[in-house]
């Protein structure tokens, strides 16, 4: 029989998947000896179970679950349900990956109308008792009966105000009476029935609750943006309830060994006197800072720097805790490994290295390289951050630099993205779990209300996302939409404004932004990452300036350079037309004459820019009505243009109409129907490398046949290809080397790999179209209804970010094979998307590719991903 529920002291921390990080952090350090409630743990297998029998806990499992509470109980020596020496508990879930907000948590489960009565007397203090009976029938209400939470807020808050009360805290015993009188009152009129009264059946529906939640929408969108696969599952801990609320003797915390945004080696947190749980966070009354704990209770403060610096070694990393203090005692209620943002992370990494601590591979590893993106990312100018003003500040929550426009709801936020708003600023009293897609597409976020660990803050940090929290110095009017900035300003929707996220200035206005530099702890690990890397990382560039940025973020060549990009430049655009319209051969080669010079000097400037790293060249690839108009006015001026008659030229463009132009005359296909594309392409190709290696570079360009479905297509191209360079290379008198190949991106290819490979000395696998040809949906469209198919669980992510290593993985992996086969030499890179995701980038790595290839951005990240992945065991990235 399986074992569904561990007492803390039977579990460890390499019991994550079983137990759930918190549970198996709850059982470390009780291991440990620290000084942490006790409880027991039901696994994430009993949540499995739950959801494979049909959303019912098994009879089995609640017995265990009871034989495990009876043994807690007489730990402890208290009993719950009894009124003269009761037991209450919390009960909070506690998924693999730290779900942050994600799930709620019941504090003082157990009470009921004798038991606080007890608890009262037991304890001398009814206002405690009282405020503990609140807290749960709210929480219980809320996430177990789905009654809301500001239902139960209005009524506190009307209490409040009765009773001239500013803080929860001015609250008496008789008031919260009352309070209690009234949540009960509410719960009735919602539910039909008394709250429940029996302490077991409310453990058993608050396990239930927390297994329900798993599948709760802002949980499923949370593990889309995380990676973190649907079917894991979450634990539930059972706790024995320790009290922050009796007094001002009692509080309750959150801390971080180090300084989560800037990685500083110095306790960083905070805490409020006579409170519970979630009060630190939830922004009611301002928490005071780490240090000031000591004039509280030095000998807790004292302690509590102790157990940190105990966890910090143990763990090997820096630790993000929360803690409870009961009438002067600590009590450890978490710790794991803390979130942070990806300075402090790469701050934390060296530190520890240099500390001796953990060794390079280790600190690697603990960097998730998708969040270097927020540091490759622009800051503002510093001279007109010197000169602008700010209208107001806040808290750095989540540094960085966002200029966008204001929006002062998520769904608006998200609404507004959809449109193409690129620029976007989310402003909100205080966010909860439900904003989450819009702080997904906001470039900021800006509150009102919050402290450094509030919800903006923690996740905005997680996701790289500037934000300014806790700025009290503006007024938000979230109804009417506006805020008010310091000096009266008013911003609509729509308005422009900065943020500011390292020093929590905002500013009104837009403010230029500059590039990053990667210097320090940053260049540090990233020399650490190509020790160990042995995929090489090349950029998709096709300007030269691309090319600059992708060699300063360190590429190793160019994996895919996209010709057509060249010809819609507006001094190019009016010959590629020419071109297109020809009737006859001649009239084609007389626009491709025209074509030829420039294509040569844009090559010519890729491979100066490049250094002598390899450069891959793709022929044109898109269909060619994508350089002619559309619509009736354009086509006449166009015709004017090119002195040709209006029908005429209409009559080309609707010839050139295709059904399916994903599917149709492109790639290849059009340097069969018009091979003196190819032959323009070629000659200048070789033309620019023959010109710069007269400079003294050594460039071996590598020119590379899209839409390759079959071998005779590839031949016939490249016979072009090798007749055209023999003799420009002949003409001048010159050695040169260069290479052909192909992309592989039509599943005929793959499955027809080694025949390809005859002709093909490279593969480049171009896993968009290959993911859209395998699929059979495209890229484009796809959005309309990928929404679907998350809600219905069909897919838990974008194939198109994140690559599909089922299926058109096993294509990649076979073509690699039956490539190598024929050519045991071959060269195999990766050119979509894919190749800057860290992933599919460690996918990469497994089949054997030689390279990936990305946008110069993301650079960094696939040499750290590469990184991780040659170490192994699956660094951050690759959950
Ligand atoms: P989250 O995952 O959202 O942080 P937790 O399960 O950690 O939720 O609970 C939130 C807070 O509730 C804790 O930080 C702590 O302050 C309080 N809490 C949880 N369990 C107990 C307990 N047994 N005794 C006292 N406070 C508790
Ligand atoms: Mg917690
Ligand atoms: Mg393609």
């Amino acid at each position: 029989m399986s074992k569904y529920v561990y007492l803390f002291s039977e579990g460890n921390a390499s019991m994550k998947n079983l137990l759930g990080g918190k549970g198996a952090n709850l059982a470390e350090m009780t291991g440990l000896g620290l000084p942490v409630p006790r409880g027991f743990t039901v696994t994430t297998e009993a949540c499995t179970r739950y959801y494979n029998d049909g959303k019912v806990i098994a009879a089995e499992i609640e017995a265990e679950i009871y034989q495990m509470l009876a043994r807690t109980e007489q730990i402890v020596g208290k009993n719950f349900g009894d009124p003269e020496n009761p037991f209450l508990v919390s009960v909070r879930s506690g998924a693999r990956a730290s779900m942050p907000g994600m799930m709620d948590t019941i504090l003082n489960l157990g009470l009921n109308d004798q038991v606080v009565e007890g608890l009262a007397k037991l304890t001398n203090n009814e206002r405690f008792a009282y405020d503990s009976y609140r807290r749960f029938i709210q929480m219980f209400s809320d996430v177990v009966m789905e009654v809301e939470k500001p239902r139960f807020e209005k009524i506190l808050d009307a209490v409040k105000e009765e009773n001239g009360a500013k803080f929860d805290t001015d609250l008496s015993a008789d008031n919260l009476k009352e309070v209690v009188k009234r949540y009960k009152e509410l719960f009735k009129a919602e539910k039909g029935f008394e709250f429940p009264q029996e302490p077991k059946i409310q453990l058993m529906e608050a396990v239930k609750a927390v297994f329900r939640s798993w599948d709760n929408p802002r949980a499923i969108v949370y593990r889309r943006l995380n990676d973190i696969p649907g079917d894991w599952g979450t634990a539930v801990n059972v706790q024995e309830m320790v009290y922050g609320n009796m007094g001002n003797d009692s509080g309750t915390g959150v801390a971080f060994t180090r300084n989560p945004s800037t990685g500083e080696k110095k306790l960083y947190g905070e805490f409020l006197m006579n409170a519970q749980g979630e009060d630190v966070v939830a922004g009611i009354r301002t928490p005071q800072p780490m240090e000031q704990m000591r004039a509280v209770n030095e000998a807790a403060y004292n302690q509590f720097v102790e157990t940190a610096n105990i966890l910090e070694n143990h763990y090997r990393d820096m630790q993000d805790m929360e803690f409870t203090i009961e009438k002067g005692k600590l009590f450890m209620l978490q710790t794991r490994n803390g979130k942070r943002t990806a300075a402090a992370a790469l701050k934390i990494a060296v530190d520890l290295v240099n500390e001796g601590m953990i060794d390079r591979n280790e600190a690697l590893m603990k960097v998730d390289p998708k969040q270097l993106d927020a540091l490759l990312h622009p800051n503002f100018e510093p001279k007109a951050l010197k000169s602008a003003k700010p209208v107001a500040k806040g808290l750095p929550a989540s540094p960085g630099a966002a200029t966008g426009r204001v929006y002062f709801e998520a769904e608006e936020a998200v609404e507004a993205s959809k449109g193409g708003e690129k620029k976007i600023i989310l402003v909100r009293m205080e966010t909860s779990p439900e904003d989450i897609e819009g702080m997904h597409v906001s470039q900021g976020i800006l509150t009102g209300r919050g402290g450094m660990t509030s919800h903006a803050a923690v996740v905005a940090r997680g996701m790289g996302t500037c934000c300014v929290a806790g700025c009290s110095d503006i007024r938000i009017n979230e109804e009417e939409k506006y805020f008010i900035d310091r000096d009266g300003r008013k911003y609509m929707e729509g308005d422009w404004i900065s943020l500011d996220g390292s020093t929590g200035n905002v500013y009104g206005e837009r403010l230029p932004a500059i590039e990053p530099e990667m210097t320090g702890d940053f260049s540090t690990l990233m020399q650490w990452a190509d020790e160990v890397r042995t995929l090489k990382v090349r950029a998709n560039a096709d300007t030269p300036a691309d090319a600059a940025q992708a060699i300063k973020f360190g590429a190793e060549g160019i994996g895919l350079c996209r010709t057509e990009h060249m010809f819609f430049e507006p001094d190019r655009i009016p010959a590629m037309r020419e071109m297109i319209v020809s009737r006859t051969e001649e009239q084609r080669r007389k626009a491709l004459d025209k074509l030829l010079p420039m294509q040569r000097s844009d090559f010519e400037g890729l491979f100066r820019e490049m250094q002598g790293y390899p450069v891959t060249i793709r022929f044109l690839d898109p269909p060619l009505h994508e350089f002619l108009p559309q619509a009736e006015v354009d086509i006449e001026a166009l015709a004017k243009e090119m002195e040709m008659s209006f029908e005429d030229l209409k009559g080309i463009v609707s010839s050139l109409h295709e059904f399916n132009p994903m599917m149709g005359h492109r790639g290849c296909r059009l340097a069969v129907s018009y091979p003196e594309i190819a032959e323009m392409q070629t000659r200048a190709v070789i033309e620019a490398a023959i010109n710069v290696n007269a400079k003294g570079m050594s460039v071996v360009p590598e020119i590379m046949i899209p839409l390759v479905g079959e071998i005779k297509e590839l031949k016939y191209v490249k016979d072009i290809v090798v007749r055209t360079a023999a003799e420009v290379i002949e003409k001048a008198g010159v050695k040169l080397e260069y290479k052909v190949g192909t992309m592989i991106e039509i599943p005929r290819a793959a499955l027809t790999a080694d025949d390809i490979a005859k002709e093909a000395e490279f593969f480049s696998f171009g896993t968009n179209d290959l993911t859209q040809m395998t699929f059979g949906f495209s890229r484009d469209d796809a959005g309309k209804f990928l929404e679907d198919y998350y809600a219905k669980k069909i897919y838990e992510s974008d194939p198109f970010a994140k690559l599909d290593q089922t299926g058109v993985g096993k294509l990649v992996e076979m073509a690699a094979k039956l490539g190598k086969q024929t050519r045991p030499d071959i060269k195999l890179g990766i050119c979509g998307e894919h190749g800057g995701d860290p992933s599919s980038i460690e996918f990469c790595h497994r089949a054997g590719l030689n390279y990936v290839s990305c946008s110069p951005f993301r650079v960094p990240i696939a040499r750290l991903a590469a990184a991780q992945a040659a170490i192994g065991g699956g660094g951050l990235g690759q959950k």
